[in-house]
Formats: structure tokens, C-alpha cells, sequence
């Protein structure tokens, strides 16, 4: 992968923020205000890219948006996450996701043991965010 700014300035992005799973739109407005000002078509070449990689998983939220989190947040594929339903902007939870992966992983190993193949679990908790649910208290960025 050549290491272009725009690149550079992407993985930068994502080891500012490893918890985010950030649409095209996002990612474009905070490159370009790390200086790196690049247009959509490029935005989702080098998000494409990374996600061949495997450094981004790819997810689609509950209004159709695409969005990019960081694969080695990912772990097995099952951390959950929460979806604000008037942002639409996704948080990883960290809290707990230890105890929710070894219950996954007992249900997950209970279908396969029963023959079930390529299980892939999504969990997604909805609701609404600390800056939509108190706009006044400055949500965080
Ligand atoms: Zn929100």
C-alpha cells in the first residue's frame, strides 16, 4: 500500500480513534481537516482498500450507511455495539464485551458442534447518544 498523505492521514484517523466506526462523509470531513483534502471517489478507494487489507471491517448501520471500524477492534466479529438512532454515529462497547464474547462463543461452538458452518454474529444495541439525549452537557466529538 503506497503511503500517500491521504493514507497516512486515514491511519492516523483510526489510531486517534479505534473505537469509531466512521462513514465515508466523516472520514472525508476529518481528513480534510487534518489537512489532507481528498474527494469521495479517493475517500472510498483508500476505505475500500484498507478493508481489503483487512485493516477495516466493513458495516452497514440501520440507515443503510457504510461504515469502517477498525478489524482489530473487531476480534471475532461479535463486540457490540451501540447505534444512536438520531446520529446514527456507532460506539464500540468495551464494557463487558469480555463476559459477551465468552457467551458467544459458547452459543457459536454449540452450533458448530451441531454442524452449523460460517456463523457470523452481529450485535447491536440502539438507542440514543449522550450528545442527542443531552445536546446541552457538549457531546463529545
Ligand atoms: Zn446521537
Amino acid at each position: 500500500m503506497r503511503a500517500t498523505r491521504a493514507t497516512r492521514a486515514l491511519a492516523a484517523l483510526y489510531a486517534a480513534r479505534p473505537e469509531a466506526a466512521l462513514s465515508e462523509s466523516e472520514v472525508e470531513t476529518a481528513l480534510a481537516a487534518a489537512g489532507a483534502q481528498v474527494n469521495k471517489v479517493t475517500v472510498y478507494r483508500m476505505l475500500d482498500r484498507f478493508a481489503a487489507a483487512g485493516l477495516l471491517h466493513k458495516q452497514v448501520d440501520a440507515a443503510r450507511v457504510t461504515r469502517f471500524a477498525l478489524a482489530s477492534a473487531v476480534g471475532d466479529g461479535a463486540a457490540p455495539r451501540f447505534e444512536c438512532d438520531d446520529c446514527h454515529r456507532q460506539f464500540r462497547l468495551s464494557q463487558g464485551s469480555a463476559k459477551v464474547q465468552t457467551a458467544l462463543k459458547q452459543v457459536l461452538q454449540a452450533l458448530a458442534t451441531a454442524g452449523h458452518e460460517s456463523l457470523a454474529v452481529d450485535i447491536a444495541v440502539r438507542g440514543r447518544c449522550a450528545g442527542c439525549a443531552h445536546p446541552g452537557q457538549g457531546a463529545p466529538a
